[in-house]
């Protein structure tokens, strides 16, 4: 199905994030995860792609196997930073001979380590065009509450609107500590009339140095709250994983107050926090099923 219609049929959707192998997830690894992940139940699984194309053939097959084998809906990224369209389009081919109806369409960074060639891209919403030219796709892509870190606020408005119009059907979030930040800019996004579904991009912590990473990488900020967390608990790994499913539990249970389209859960290929989430919420999703009678 594909995920544009199911947020005609199902709000708030949950849903997980995967990556592809690397050096510490083998693929056998990364298929475990899926087949935990999947008994679960999610609304569907979204499967990360290395910009410049590094994951190319496993990022298909992974998105193949939650969607043929685990029946899962599968989102599968692409990014198009240095890829010439005959490669996009093949990709496409791809996707669509394995029965994947839906792409997460994203421009991806240059990679730090190897020269891209200049690709037939420079943003996404190329990438998204020529997507909608070319297949039969429901497309997702990338926002930023507290902005891209490449281009000032206002400017990264009036770019995620056009990317919008391009063809995006749903948007899921960067990750984002503070829900205040996320509901602002989905007020200004009302306000210049961008109505296509948010989905809250939300990653439980369980490691102090890992998050220091990637929100120095991704640009988002480290809430007092939680700043005092990490420097509470990151030496005592036990102790910060707790700590980081019950911050990501409240701005879950939150969010799912505020008639939110959909909470993105990035797992980081980990099933732990995934579960103890999907248990805690289990009545509010049940109230959920009903209403929707879905
Ligand atoms: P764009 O929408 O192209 O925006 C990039 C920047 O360019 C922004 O500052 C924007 O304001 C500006 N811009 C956009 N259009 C124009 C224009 N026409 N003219 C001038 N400026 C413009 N990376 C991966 O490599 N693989 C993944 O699987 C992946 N998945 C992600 C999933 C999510 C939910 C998110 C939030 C990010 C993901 N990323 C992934 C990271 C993403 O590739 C980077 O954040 C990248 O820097 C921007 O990608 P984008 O698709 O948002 O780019």
């Amino acid at each position: 199905m594909k995920i544009a219609e199911l947020f005609t049929k199902k709000q708030p959707t949950i849903s997980f994030e995967v990556f592809p192998p690397n050096k510490m997830y083998t693929l056998e690894k990364v298929y475990e995860v899926i087949d935990e992940l999947s008994l679960l139940k999610p609304d569907f699984m979204s499967v990360t792609y290395g910009a410049g194309g590094s994951t190319r053939g496993n990022s298909v097959d992974i998105a193949s196997k939650i969607k043929n084998i685990n029946k899962i809906e599968a989102l599968a990224h692409l990014t198009c930073i240095g890829a010439k369209k005959e490669e996009i389009s093949s990709i496409l081919t791809d996707l669509k001979r394995n029965n994947i109806d839906n792409i997460m369409a994203l421009r991806g960074d240059r990679p730090l380590d190897r020269e891209l060639e200049n690709g037939d891209f420079s943003y996404a919403n190329e990438l998204i065009k020529f997507i909608k030219e070319n297949g039969d796709f429901s497309i997702g892509g990338a926002f930023y509450p507290e902005g891209h870190q490449e281009t000032n606020d206002l400017l990264d408005l009036f770019n995620l609107k056009n990317k919008v119009e391009s063809g995006t059907d749903f948007l899921i979030s960067q990750i984002f500590f503070e829900n205040e930040k996320f509901y602002d800019f989905r007020e200004k996004l009302k306000k210049i009339g961008v109505k296509v579904p948010l989905v809250a991009g939300i990653m439980p912590i369980t490691n102090g140095k890992q998050i220091r990473r990637i929100t120095s990488m991704c640009g988002c900020s480290i809430p007092t709250k939680l700043r005092k967390i990490l420097d509470r608990y990151e030496d005592n790994p036990q102790a910060m994983k707790e700590a980081g499913i019950a911050y990501a539990m409240e701005q879950i249970i939150e969010l799912l107050s505020e008639d939110i389209a959909g909470i993105h859960i990035y797992t980081m290929n980990r099933v732990e926090s995934s579960k103890k989430i999907m248990e805690n919420i289990g009545n509010i999703l049940r109230k959920r099923d009903e209403k929707n009678e879905y």
